[in-house]
């Protein structure tokens, strides 16, 4: 069985968006990375073939499918421009899933179906200038008018789709998490809104540039001032976000580390076909032992979280929390595999692979990333030490 490809249908899935990403998305690559700018029209374009509804109901536009294709087309649009895949996470896994999964009947019937078609772009907004791991650290609020109207007030930074252009245009809809209350211990009330573009107080601050990679997505400061959301718009019940902002965090985090792993194949296959090319002293250069430490290193580590990535996929469940032993376990491995894949795949092909046109120097760019966003590297390892300490005996399951 490959692990990877479970299924006849996870196959033709995988087969389907390789195509696509040979035709469209292969060639636009290296100049959106070099002119710092999103394919808004190249993303609108996954909505023909149901990717940007990748879960949701298929009642609404979506394909109704499972994490392991959630693993597989971020892997497969990763192998080639990682930008461009984590705006495609922004908009189909931090929003449209999470909508699918906490939103309610009469939002995801009026929302998804244009979410899903990429009619609309979707963002998700939860950190801030000044509080990102520490989220229940959030200062937006919200307040319930005396009309029943929701008054947003706040900032949100580092927002992947937060504008969809060059002129500051802010992404259709936005999930917003804000501060409603505060419980009895001090801590924050969560609770969610959907704004969309057009209601009054919302607005671009800045769109985030000279980014190190990532720069295919357009990253944004967003500003809520006296934001008027109706009461339609609240998601949830008030107060309650915590554990769905937890459940989608996890989804989240599996996604990122297919990034990795799509980011750890590509540099792997670059540095095996340069090392057959290459020729030094009269040999190829993959005769030499050193050159076989980074190749075989490389090859083992690959295995190694294509195998965790897909294992933690196939028993992840969607919708729900409770999983983040391994969500937070896959990422953390990935995400450092998938830089050290990109740095050797850079050292094997020398000069070379330090220019864009090799392309590994974009992918060890944006390797970086994927060791902050979603979770740090320190969240992760603080979050499976609190949960191997409350579990211990899965270790010896
Ligand atoms: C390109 C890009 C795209 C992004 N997209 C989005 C998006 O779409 N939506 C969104 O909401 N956010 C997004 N983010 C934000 C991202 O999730 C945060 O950057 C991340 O959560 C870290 O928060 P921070 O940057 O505020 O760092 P901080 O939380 O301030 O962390 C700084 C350092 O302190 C460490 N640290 C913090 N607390 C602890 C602790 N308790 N123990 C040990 N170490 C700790 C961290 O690990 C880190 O090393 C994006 C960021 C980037 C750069």
């Amino acid at each position: 069985m490959d692990i990877a490809n479970p299924s006849d249908e996870h196959q033709m899935l995988r087969d389907m968006v390789r195509d696509f990403v040979d035709e469209f998305v292969e060639p636009q690559a290296l100049e959106y990375d070099r002119d710092e700018k999103f394919n808004l029209e190249l993303l609108r374009s996954l909505g023909d073939m149901g990717l940007l509804g990748l879960t949701a109901s298929e009642e609404f536009g979506g394909a109704g499918l499972d994490t392991v294709a959630v693993a597989i087309v971020h892997e497969e649009l990763s192998a080639s421009d990682p930008g461009f895949a984590l705006a495609y996470l922004a908009h189909s896994m931090l929003f449209v899933n999470n909508l699918e999964f906490n939103g309610n009947d009469e939002q995801r019937e009026r929302i998804l179906p244009k979410v899903c078609s990429g009619e609309w772009i979707g963002a998700m907004a939860m950190s801030e200038p000044d509080a990102g791991t520490d989220v229940l650290g959030l200062s937006s609020s919200a307040v319930k008018n005396a009309d029943g109207n929701w008054v947003l007030n706040g900032r949100k930074m580092w927002i992947t789709n937060g504008c969809i252009d060059e002129e500051d245009t802010p992404a259709d809809v936005v999930w917003v998490y804000a501060r409603t209350g505060t419980d009895q211990k001090g801590r924050a009330e969560i609770s969610t809104f959907l704004v969309e573009n057009g209601m009054p107080g919302y607005s671009v601050g800045q769109k985030i540039i000279d980014k190190t990679g990532m720069r295919a997505s357009n990253t944004a400061e967003l500003v809520f001032q006296d934001c008027i959301v109706p009461p339609e718009n609240l998601v949830g019940s008030v107060g309650d976000s915590m554990i769905h902002m937890m459940a989608n965090l996890e989804v989240e985090r599996l996604a990122l580390a297919a990034m990795s792993l799509g980011i750890a194949r590509r540099s792997l296959d670059e540095m095996n076909k340069y090392a057959t090319d290459r020729s030094a002293f009269g040999h190829q250069i993959r005769d030499f032992g050193q050159i076989q430490r980074y190749i075989g290193e490389s090859w083992a580590k690959y295995r190694a979280m294509r195998s965790y990535i897909y294992d933690t996929a196939v028993n992840m469940g969607l919708g729900k929390a409770g999983q983040r032993l391994d969500s937070d376990g896959v990422k953390l491995f990935a995400t450092t595999a998938a830089k050290e894949i990109a740095d050797a795949a850079m050292q094997v092909m020398g000069g070379y692979g330090y220019v864009a046109e090799y392309v590994v120097e974009r992918l060890w760019r944006d390797s970086k990333l994927l060791e902050i966003g979603g979770g740090t590297l320190e969240s992760h390892q603080k979050n499976i030490t609190r949960d191997l300490s409350k579990s211990p005996e899965v270790i010896n399951k």
